[in-house]
């Protein structure tokens, strides 16, 4: 039994149903659960730890709905930073191939330290090649060390050039293997429970890496065992034109061939989406991971964000893999994902001062989809928001800056608008994973520096 007490921060947004924001505020944990959320005053007195954070704002922990941890290998590689999705992928494939269990250990704690630094508490990964021996444990292993939530995608490679598919032959799997590594670790990983560390998720890569009887088996799987299912859909018009012509239907219309809809799946990306595909995401409840620095990265277009949130589809946000973006800022993306959909509205003909203009996110609706926007696709009710019988999950930032200097009329804004910085705290279910500034659970210097010598090892090939 522990308790901490945080108070006197200058704003607290809740994120809950009324979107409360209290000044003077804070809250009281109870075994990693929040048990009181309010102004400072009205709190208890006591606890095993006080945490005074005057100045400073404080927020849910954001939630990061899509991320290829291992790509923090491979940013900014020569060949692959002017190339659109299928050239880039083409370019990495075999790069990533030489990959060793080490490497996705070292580069999972890599993204989980950026993700910490710039907000994240949770963090769903899409893990889909697992050359030399590696495996979903070694990424389990590492964000064990690190402390966050993780939803662990077992994500997986069965189309190969071969057989018509874009990735080589030597990076795909078997239907078998991959069907009888994925019972194993949702059997030994996944936790359903309130507060849970590690979720398993079944992701097939992609229309054009998978079979279809992948997706078709990997769905009967996840749905005996209540697993979500996640996969990459609708990114550029490549694909779209290779849906068409290899299955004969666009992608969701060949997801809804498969049985890959419903409640329990999400979709990275879904730039090229018509209204009905839009009304399927809804009826049926998919959701949607936006990734937009990646989409901008890739050339692959501007998602329908506005349309999302007004036909009520699920929505969070993605920093996406770290070969496209090129990192996984949480703020960042969030900031991104505000002024894209204002760019959005401003090509189609907006303009912001017309009256018949198309509302544009506003960055608290940003906020949103970074927290209980990423929290309901991943299909989690316990975290997203600051309120009493919720995970204590919260980052706090020193308003004291140089970033926000200016900017104290609306700190809740300020920490959208203005250039994204790194938080001060960072607390998952009441546990310090940054504080002052620091990150608690990782030595960064010597880390930086293993990470370094694998990615250099990895291009030397
Ligand atoms: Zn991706």
């Amino acid at each position: 039994m522990s308790t901490l007490l945080i108070k006197n921060a200058t704003v607290l947004a809740t994120m809950d149903d009324h979107r409360r924001e209290i000044r003077e505020g804070g809250l009281f944990i109870h075994d990693g659960f929040i048990e009181q959320v309010g102004r400072s005053i009205d709190l208890p007195l006591e606890a095993d730890e006080i945490l005074d954070l005057r100045n400073h704002l404080i927020l849910p922990g954001l939630v990061n709905c899509h991320h290829h941890f291992y790509q923090t290998l491979t940013r900014a590689v020569p060949a692959a930073q002017n190339a659109n999705l299928f050239n880039w992928l083409k370019t990495l494939y075999p790069i990533w191939a030489r990959m060793n269990p080490e490497d996705i250990f070292l580069s999972t704690k890599t993204a989980l330290a950026e993700l910490a630094l710039s907000g994240c508490t949770t963090a769903s990964d899409h893990l889909y090649l697992f050359p030399n021996g590696s495996s979903l444990d070694d990424e389990i292993a590492a964000a064990q060390e690190m402390g966050m939530r993780i939803h662990a995608s077992r994500g997986s490679m069965s189309l190969g050039e071969s057989k018509g598919g874009l990735p080589p032959d030597s990076v795909v799997d078997s239907e078998e293997v991959i069907l009888k590594d994925s019972l194993r670790l949702i059997e030994r990983y996944h936790d359903p429970n309130p507060g849970s560390k590690v979720q398993i998720v079944l992701a097939p890569c992609s229309p054009f890496s998978v079979t279809s009887e992948l997706m078709r088996q990997s769905a009967i799987l996840a749905r005996e065992h209540n697993i979500h299912l996640h996969t990459h859909l609708a990114e550029t018009q490549d694909e779209d034109a290779f849906c068409l012509q290899k299955f004969g239907h666009k992608p969701v219309a060949y997801m809804q061939s498969l049985d890959w809809v419903g409640e329990d799946v999400w979709f990275a990306h879904s730039v090229h989406v018509g209204k009905d595909e839009i009304q399927v995401y809804k009826t049926t409840g998919c959701g949607v991971a936006h990734c937009p620095s990646s989409n901008m990265r890739l050339a692959s277009g501007i998602a329908p964000v506005r349309e999302y949130i007004q036909a009520g589809v699920k929505l969070g946000l993605g920093v996406d893999g770290s070969a496209s973006n090129d990192g996984s800022h949480m703020l960042a993306e969030a900031r991104t994902a505000m002024l894209l959909a204002r760019l959005r509205a401003g090509i189609e003909g907006a303009s912001l001062s017309s009256e018949d203009a198309p509302p544009i996110l506003t960055a608290r609706e940003s906020l949103e989809l970074a927290t209980r926007g990423g929290a309901a696709v991943l299909g989690r009710n316990d975290i997203g928001s600051l309120e009493p019988g919720k995970c204590a999950d919260l980052i706090a930032i020193d308003l004291q800056r140089l970033e926000f200097t200016g900017g104290l009329h609306d700190p809740v804004a300020a920490a959208i608008f203005c250039v994204p910085v790194n938080v001060d705290y960072n607390i998952v279910g009441g546990k310090f994973i940054v504080r002052e500034g620091q990150l608690t659970t990782l030595d960064l210097g010597p880390h930086i520096e293993r990470h370094n010598q694998a990615a250099k090892r990895l291009l030397e090939g």
